[in-house]
């Protein structure tokens, strides 16, 4: 049985006094034997507040992003050894705006999802169509391409590690979220591609919705067979918020 994860993705939005408020509610309101399991990904100003606040908690943090080299010349970057160095346990990896603000590449994709294993990270994969791809029947097709980089790069068993996020590019930020049957169907278009290279290792992967969840809309997302918890923007920016996400697992 997979434990449903509740990630928050705080995006670019944050000070200390935020910081402090919503990592103080959130441990007030969730349970170290908890019904699930919770992550938070604050910018990177914040990582070392979160490492403080978190140390020895329940709770887990992640970095947003990371820079495929280890170490160098690339100034404004930050490496997967130095979010481990801060305690992190996860970094997100071709989130929707990193693809398309950032330009990265389903190859730039894949470059990061290997960096963050070698630094003993667990990569939170997202992957996901636009509007206009779903419009033209292109989903499938769409989160294929983006899958086939990476395991063309680590191959299948670097999956042991990872979790992946489906997060249809449409339902991000927009309140518009994918309907629980809209979201299961690609949720298990995803297992059953992966379940072809490896059943175990497919069967036991995280696969995370991600598009305008709330605590209205959670219980039915979560309650899909292929549905193992949430990637939250918006919502995961008050303890409020989040934990009546948290609080929608059963
Ligand atoms: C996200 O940023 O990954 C996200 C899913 O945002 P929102 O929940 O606000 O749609």
């Amino acid at each position: 049985m997979r434990k449903i994860l509740v990630a928050g993705n705080w995006k670019m939005h944050g000070s200390i006094t935020m910081v402090r408020e919503l990592l103080d509610g959130l441990l007030a309101g969730t349970a170290a034997d908890g019904k699930a399991d919770m992550a938070v990904f604050p910018p990177f100003p914040y990582l070392s507040l979160a490492q403080t606040i978190l140390s020895g908690s329940h709770i887990r943090f992640g970095g947003q992003t990371l820079n495929p080299h280890s170490q160098g010349a690339h100034t404004g970057e930050t490496s997967g050894s130095m979010l481990k160095d801060m305690g992190c346990r996860y970094v997100l990896v071709g989130h929707s705006e990193r693809r398309a603000i950032y330009g990265e590449s389903d190859n730039d994709v894949a470059a990061r999802f290997k960096a963050a294993l070698e630094s003993k990270l667990h990569p939170v994969l997202c992957v996901g169509e636009t509007l206009e791809e779903r419009e033209q029947g292109k989903t499938e097709a769409v989160v294929n391409r983006q899958l086939d980089a990476v395991i063309d790069l680590v191959g299948m068993d670097a999956f042991r590690k990872a979790v992946i996020a489906y997060e249809p590019v449409w339902a991000i930020g927009t309140g518009v979220t994918a309907s629980p049957q809209q979201a299961q169907d690609v949720h298990a278009f995803i297992r059953d591609k992966l379940r072809q290279q490896d059943d175990i290792i497919a069967g036991r992967l995280r696969i995370l919705y991600g598009g305008s969840v709330k605590g209205s809309n959670a219980a039915e997302l979560f309650a899909q067979s292929d549905i193992d918890g949430g990637l939250v923007g918006g919502a995961s920016l008050t303890a409020e918020d989040f934990l009546a996400i948290y609080n929608a697992v059963t």
